[in-house]
């Protein structure tokens, strides 16, 4: 059983290589944002706390987020191996996480992390826009719509969502990288940090994952 963490900014796909892992090689797949909506619908009552944050676009506290995550993770397979998407935010829930995965016997094999250049990040999300009214999302290179401008679908004119806007990107990768490179720098010394870039195809960047693991 391997454990991973994943990680890597908006746009950069790890999402996306995650599920094709799902899909293949028995992996659990263990994110945030699922416990907390999951969690949230449920009524927990931490979740509930948790969303006083969250909702407002604000950091839930280490210390909830792990409560939290030493419950919800009692619900996956121990026999599988463990995909953790983006679980570490900062170093202080290093120790958090750490002690998390000691509780299930389990060590860290590697942390993964995408990269993706700014100029990368640019052209993969500010060509993307979606209908606002059925929601669906089209690309002008990977999923280009019919009729120019409009959605496919139900015909409305399509927009670009605000976070999908040149400098609104610029700004969100800065701040990503600036959280982040702590993070990496003490997995780099534990010797688990794999790079990988993710500027190439969905099926490339999924080869290089399957053998940088060893599956
Ligand atoms: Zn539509």
């Amino acid at each position: 059983m391997k454990t991973i963490l994943f990680h890597g900014p908006s746009g950069s796909g790890k999402d996306t290589q995650v599920d094709l892992l799902v899909d293949k090689y028995e992996f659990e797949n263990i994110g945030t944002g699922e416990m907390f909506r999951t969690m949230y619908k449920e009524a927990d009552l931490e979740a509930i706390k948790a969303y006083s944050y969250w909702s407002k676009g604000k950091f839930v506290p280490n210390d909830l987020v792990y409560s939290m995550l030493n419950r919800w993770i009692e619900k996956f397979d121990e026999q599988y191996n463990w995909a953790f998407v983006s679980v570490v935010r900062e170093v202080g829930q290093i120790p958090m996480f750490d002690r998390l995965l000691k509780s299930h016997n389990r060590t860290l094999d590697y942390f993964v992390h995408f990269t993706l250049s700014e100029q990368a990040a640019i052209e993969r999300m500010s060509l993307r826009t979606v209908c606002p009214y059925c929601d669906t999302t089209y690309h002008s290179i990977y999923k280009v719509e019919k009729v120019k401008g409009y959605c496919d679908k139900c015909g409305t004119k399509l927009i670009q969502r605000e976070d999908d806007q040149p400098e609104k990107i610029k700004s969100r990768l800065e701040e990503y990288n600036r959280t982040i490179s702590p993070i990496l720098e003490v997995y780099r010394k534990r010797g688990v940090l794999i790079e990988i870039d993710a500027t190439p195809s969905i099926e490339a960047i999924h080869k290089e994952v399957v053998t940088k693991l060893g599956l």
